[in-house]
């Protein structure tokens, strides 16, 4: 945000200003762990922890000031240190994000979907930035809290947004799309992520559809061209509909081609083709990159200035990035997993070039409830297409190793822990074999990486 006075938040929060008010803030800070001197401290109460009990440490690294919605558990706070008492301090934060992007005149796209959030985001943030100053959600705070904090991160001199919204529950993504206001809406694709909250893809798709249905019949709506619920989708949305995607839409890849460092494609639009390079491996990731590159369309950039944008796009940790470790190339993608983003991993393993052995090693994937064994089958059916060797870490993947072995795999192997795995990967690796290292956030696959790296 600009610098803004105490009175001002005050006024967009709707709280009690102890204090003087002449001050000014530009930053919120909700953790007093990254807080730095001069921040706007937001005490806000989690199932944990109660932020009110942090002010004062707040206060010790240098806080302007904070808002607080339990002053009394505070304690006692100097005199002089201004404070905004608020009835609830989420309530507070989603009011002053709210007034916050009233006073924004920035084109806004926003994206949801299954996977690949993230991953779009740097993509059409890397894109937008050839033309614009661009400010876009940082990491993944992409919920109810991170969303109104990238808000309010935005500042006037920022001439585009893009923010990701996320979801667990049904419900969440209308209230989301509400406050971010966007003009345009990035779709990536309906899987199965979450199912066990949404019971079943068109409980996925009704809820991420309304992204789409918030959009007015000025804004754009950018689909996945392949999904079985494009179709769907587009019904979704008085906005303008553009479907990007391998096998058709207005915006398409042919010609791919990848390495572990990226992919190289002719990417075609308004009947112009350009050769592309995203550095990025994976067909999935092309597809992340078309929606990124019919967002910079849309907001007015030509095809050859999205093609620039995509060639400097950057992803954050544990997406398969690439390391190589005593002539190994192991594929990274620790970050999360679901039955689509493993499936997307095994086929890029399976697409990349060179002699070397293919190697697996599946972590367990959270969040499938009933859908679970049905999830690790189908990840399982694909291995045993894919890899070579697989090794499938924890209990709960005993559904993919079996489902590998009746798709014809033999060399399978079941580890406890991430350890035993990486202790296994010592003796079967040799040099310019490829390993993918895949779970659940929750099943912290990365130790495999760290063991096998001593
Ligand atoms: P989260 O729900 O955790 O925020 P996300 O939707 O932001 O996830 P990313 O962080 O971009 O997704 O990627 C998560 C995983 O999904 C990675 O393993 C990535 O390789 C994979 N992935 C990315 N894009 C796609 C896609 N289009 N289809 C399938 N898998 C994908
Ligand atoms: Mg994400």
């Amino acid at each position: 945000m600009d610098w803004l006075s105490l009175s001002e938040v005050a006024d967009m929060t709707a709280g009690t200003l102890t204090g003087s008010g002449s001050q000014t803030v530009r930053r919120i800070s909700k953790d007093t762990r990254t807080l730095v001197p001069g921040d706007l401290y937001l005490a806000l109460r989690g199932e944990a922890h109660d932020g009110n009990l942090y002010a004062r440490t707040a206060i010790e690294k240098g806080a302007a000031a904070a808002i607080l919605d339990r002053p009394d558990a505070a304690g006692d706070l100097p005199q002089d240190f201004p404070v905004i008492v608020v009835p609830d301090s989420l309530t507070a934060l989603h009011r002053m994000a709210s007034a916050w992007r009233d006073r924004l005149a920035i084109k806004v796209a926003c994206i949801t979907g299954s996977s690949g959030k993230t991953s779009t985001k740097e993509f059409t943030a890397a894109v937008l930035s050839v033309r614009y100053r661009v400010t876009k959600t940082e990491g993944n705070l992409n919920n109810h809290i991170g969303l109104p904090l990238s808000i309010l991160a935005a500042s006037s001199a920022d001439d585009a947004a893009v923010w990701e919204l996320g979801m667990n529950h049904a419900g969440e993504i209308a209230p989301l799309a509400d406050l971010a206001r966007p003009d345009l809406g990035i779709i990536t694709n309906i899987g199965v992520a979450h199912i066990e909250y949404l019971g079943s893809r068109e409980g996925i798709a009704a809820e991420k559809s309304e992204l789409l249905a918030a959009l007015g019949s000025n804004g754009s709506a950018v689909l996945p061209n392949e999904d079985d619920f494009a179709d769907y989708l587009s019904t979704r949305t008085k906005a303008r509909v553009i479907r990007a995607g391998l096998e058709g839409g207005q915006v398409m890849a042919t010609n791919i081609s990848m390495d572990v460092d990226g992919c190289r494609f002719t990417i075609c639009a308004d009947g112009e083709f350009l050769p592309a390079y995203l550095p990025a491996p994976g067909v999935h990731m092309v597809k992340n990159a078309l929606l990124a590159a019919a967002t910079g369309l849309e907001f007015g950039l030509s095809l050859e200035e999205c093609v620039e944008g995509l060639s400097t796009a950057r992803l954050t940790g544990g997406r398969l990035t690439r390391k190589t470790i005593r002539e190994v190339t192991i594929l990274d993608d620790t970050y999360n997993a679901n039955p689509d983003s493993m499936k997307a991993a095994l086929a890029t393993l399976a697409a990349l070039p060179g002699r070397g052995k293919r190697v697996a090693v599946l972590g367990r994937m959270g969040e499938l409830g009933e859908h679970a064994e049905e999830g690790y089958r189908t990840v399982g059916t694909t291995a045993a297409n894919t890899v070579q060797t697989l090794i499938a870490v924890g209990p709960e993947t005993a559904p993919l190793k079996e489902a590998a072995r009746r798709g014809g795999m033999s060399d399978l192997h079941t580890v406890d822990s991430p350890e035993e795995a990486a202790a296994l990967l010592k003796q079967i690796l040799g040099p310019g074999d490829i390993v993918l290292v895949k779970g659940s956030r929750a099943a912290r696959m990365e130790r495999v990486i760290q063991s096998f790296e001593i």
